[in-house]
C-alpha cells in the first residue's frame, strides 16, 4: 500500500448505484475448462443503461459544478458508450450536454445514439473526427453565446475521470476477502482512463493483482504509443493524489492482438465471446469494448496462460445499448 491523498478531497457528485456486484462465472469456467472466472458488473451503473464513464462522471462532473459550469461537452464515436453516459449525468445534475460525434447524422437512429437524443443532449456531426478533435472549437462558440462549458475529454480520460476507477478498487477491495483467489485483472483498454486509474488504484489499496487491458483501438503511431499515454497518465493521476510513484510504459500490460480488425468492427472474437456469456451465464456484453475483452480472455484461457489456481476477475465495462446498432454483425 501507498500513502495518498484522500479521495473525499475531489468535488464528487453521486451517480452511479455503488458498488456494482461482484459474481462468480462458474458456467463459463466449466465451459472453457479453466480458472475461476469472476466479473466485476460495471455494466450495472445504473445511471442511463449504465457503464464505466458513470464513476468518472462522477469527479468530472463534480469539478464542473465547482467552477460553476453550466454546460458539459464532450466527444466520441456516434455509438459511444462515454457520450451516452455524459449525457445522462448531465441531465440529473440540471447541466446542459453537447455532444460532437464522428460520423454524419445516420438515417436510422438507434442504440446509444437514440439515448443521446432522448437524455436531451445536442449533436454536432464532425465527420472523421470522431475523438472530439473539434471541443475546442464547440466550446468556443458556446462560450460567445454565454454559456461556461466544461470540457470533458474523450472518454472522459484525465486524471480527474481516472479518479473514479482509483475509487473502483476501494470499492473492490471491500467487497473481496482477504483470502480472496484473485490474481488477474481482465478489462478492454482505450482510452486508458480505467486502466491509469485501476493501476494506481491497486498500488494505493495494496490489491495484488496483474493488471491486463486488452487493446480495442489501435495507435497510428508506434507499438508503444498507447503505454507511453497510461504512464502520462498515471503520472498525472499520481502527482494529483500525492501519490509518491512514478510510472513508466513498461508498468503497462496491453494485450494488443486482439484489436487487428479495427475500432468497433465485429469480428468472430467478439461473436463468440457474446453468445457464449449470454449462453452461459445471461449475461450481456457489448460488441466494441467488453465483447473483444472476453474474446482476449477466453483466448487467454485456451492457451492456459492462467494457472488453475489462480482466479481472474473480467472488470464488466458496459456498453450493451450499442448491441442494437450492431445487431447484422451478431448473428
Ligand atoms: C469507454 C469504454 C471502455 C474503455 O475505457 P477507457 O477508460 O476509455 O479505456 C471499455 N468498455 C466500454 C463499454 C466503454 O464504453
Amino acid at each position: 500500500m501507498l500513502m495518498s491523498k484522500n479521495l473525499q478531497n475531489f468535488p464528487r457528485v453521486t451517480l452511479g448505484h455503488l458498488p456494482t456486484p461482484v459474481a462468480e462465472l462458474k458456467q463459463l469456467s466449466r465451459a472453457l475448462n479453466g480458472p475461476r472466472i469472476f466479473i466485476k458488473r460495471d455494466d450495472l451503473t445504473g445511471l442511463g443503461l449504465g457503464g464505466n464513464k458513470v464513476r468518472k462522471l462522477e469527479f468530472l462532473l463534480g469539478e464542473a459544478l465547482r467552477q460553476g459550469c453550466d454546460t458539459v461537452i464532450t466527444g466520441g464515436a456516434a455509438q459511444s458508450n462515454h457520450c451516452r453516459q455524459t449525457a445522462a449525468a448531465a441531465a440529473s445534475v440540471g447541466l446542459a450536454c453537447h455532444l460532437g460525434l464522428g460520423g454524419s447524422k445516420p438515417a436510422e437512429i438507434n442504440g446509444n445514439l437514440l439515448l443521446d437524443y432522448l437524455f436531451g443532449a445536442q449533436v454536432h456531426w464532425c465527420g472523421e473526427q470522431r475523438k472530439g478533435e473539434k471541443l475546442p472549437i464547440i466550446a468556443e462558440k458556446l462560450a460567445t453565446e454565454g454559456r461556461k462549458p466544461y470540457v470533458i475529454p474523450y472518454g472522459g480520460s484525465n486524471e480527474v475521470g481516472a479518479l473514479g476507477f482509483v475509487a473502483a478498487i476501494g470499492e473492490l477491495k471491500r467487497q473481496l476477502s482477504t483470502d480472496s483467489p484473485i490474481r488477474h485483472i481482465v478489462f478492454p483498454s482505450s482510452s486508458g482512463g480505467t486502466h491509469a486509474g485501476i493501476s494506481v488504484g491497486v498500488d494505493i489499496y495494496g490489491l495484488k493483482a496483474n493488471i491486463i487491458g486488452v487493446g480495442i483501438d489501435k495507435r497510428p503511431s508506434t507499438e508503444t504509443a498507447y503505454e507511453v499515454e497510461l504512464a502520462s497518465l498515471a503520472n498525472a493521476l499520481s502527482s494529483k493524489l500525492d501519490l509518491n510513484k512514478t510510472y513508466n510504459p513498461s508498468n503497462f500490460i496491453v494485450r494488443k492482438e486482439y484489436q487487428a480488425p479495427g475500432y468497433g468492427v465485429v469480428s468472430d472474437i467478439e461473436r463468440e465471446a457474446i453468445t457464449l456469456l449470454a449462453r452461459t451465464e445471461g449475461i450481456l456484453l457489448d460488441p466494441v469494448y467488453s465483447g473483444r475483452a472476453m474474446g482476449g480472455l477466453i483466448a487467454m484461457i485456451r492457451n492456459n496462460e492462467f494457472p488453475k489456481n489462480e482466479a481472474v476477475l473480467f472488470w464488466h465495462t458496459g456498453g450493451t445499448p450499442a448491441l442494437f446498432d450492431y445487431a447484422r454483425d451478431l448473428l
